[in-house]
């Protein structure tokens, strides 16, 4: 089967891109190589996310659900497999993944968000040997946190957004940052300074300590070089986030930068066929946030319908 189009990444512009395709009756594949639902689901199933529209709060996990959901009763066909490679053919395009299959399409969307990443770590004694025993990188259910004294790391939204997120199961919340000052948006800052979350500015932790388990995370104001010896069980390092070997230097598109793709307004790449959207694609005044992401996946899928079907009226 050669489907109209095949749509890589399967986080929220991904699935957008499937339901749209959908209405205009487009044969849909969808190929997602981590986690249905995207960075959603996979990096923060319990976190509240709160910018998107229509939805005062909603959990991250569920969110990603519905978009994944909504996609497949559009009749998009969604598969968990990881695509390793992409090729002109006379048909359009041949998409091989790393599970050995190899899919044909008329046209391609990429919409892999910021591609495979790994979390970034600090790289200080213990965090290495306690990962998983009290160290970790991201939170899969805040539950896990109740009663529990946590250092989170961090002065971006996800580190802040975190903080906020265990702040109440809790027992206690230290927010360590190593700067005066957040880079994270103002309404998580008067969230977390309104919050019970206590923040160590100027504050960097310079070793993990516990027998099997966190017990003791040591600190360092970086201005006075005084030392602080915190009794916890938890510590959440979030300090962005790295990403894997990108495939994308090898399928000939036109990039900005390394791992970022250059679109037109129409969200067409310099591969006739390949079109982008999402946090993967740059332009000037691109803005990172689901619902832009989505907006560009409506384009990328309108526009693969003109240069499939060429109506009268486009
Ligand atoms: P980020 O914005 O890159 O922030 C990373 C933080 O970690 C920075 O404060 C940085 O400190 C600190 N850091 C980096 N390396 C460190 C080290 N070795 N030791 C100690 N601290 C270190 O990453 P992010 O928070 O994951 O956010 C990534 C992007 O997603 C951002 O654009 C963010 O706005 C966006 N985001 C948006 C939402 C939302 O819209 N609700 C939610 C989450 C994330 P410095 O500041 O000193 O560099």
């Amino acid at each position: 089967m050669v489907y109209d189009v095949i749509v890589v990444g399967g986080g929220p512009s991904g699935l957008t891109a499937g339901v749209y395709a959908r209405t205009r009756k487009l044969s849909t594949l969808i190929l997602e190589a981590q986690a249905v639902g995207g960075q959603l689901d996979w990096l923060y199933p319990t976190k509240s996310v709160y910018d998107y529209p229509s939805y005062i709060a909603i959990e991250g996990g569920e969110l990603g659900q519905l978009f994944t959901l909504h996609a497949r009763e559009s009749g998009a066909e969604v598969r968990a497999e990881e695509v390793v490679d992409i090729q002109r053919q006379p048909s359009g395009f041949k998409v091989g993944t790393r599970q050995g299959n190899a899919y044909e399409g008329r046209t391609v969307i990429l919409a892999m968000g910021m591609g495979l990443f790994e979390p970034k770590r600090l790289g200080v004694p213990g965090e290495a040997e306690l990962e998983g025993s009290g160290v970790a990188s991201r939170v899969r259910d805040w539950r896990e946190y109740k009663d529990k004294r946590v250092v989170v790391v961090g002065g971006g939204d996800s580190a802040l957004e975190i903080a906020l997120e265990i702040v109440a199961p809790a027992k206690k919340v230290l927010l360590v940052h190593r700067r005066g000052e957040f880079r994270a948006m103002e309404k998580n800052v008067e969230a977390v300074l309104a919050s019970p979350v206590q923040v160590l500015f100027d504050s960097e932790v310079t070793s993990i300590e516990g027998r099997g388990k966190v017990e003791r995370a040591v600190v360092y104001d970086n201005r006075t070089l005084k030392k602080k010896v915190l009794e916890v069980d938890a510590v959440i390092v979030n300090i962005g986030f790295e990403p894997k070997v990108t495939p994308l230097p090898k399928w000939g598109i036109a990039l900005e930068g390394e791992r970022l793709i250059k679109v037109r307004a129409d969200m067409s790449t310099s591969v006739p066929g390949i079109y982008a959207c999402g946090d993967i694609v740059s332009y000037p005044g691109k803005d990172k946030r689901i619902v832009t992401g989505c907006g560009e996946a409506v384009t990328a899928a309108m526009s693969v319908y003109k240069h499939l079907k060429q109506p009268y009226w486009a």
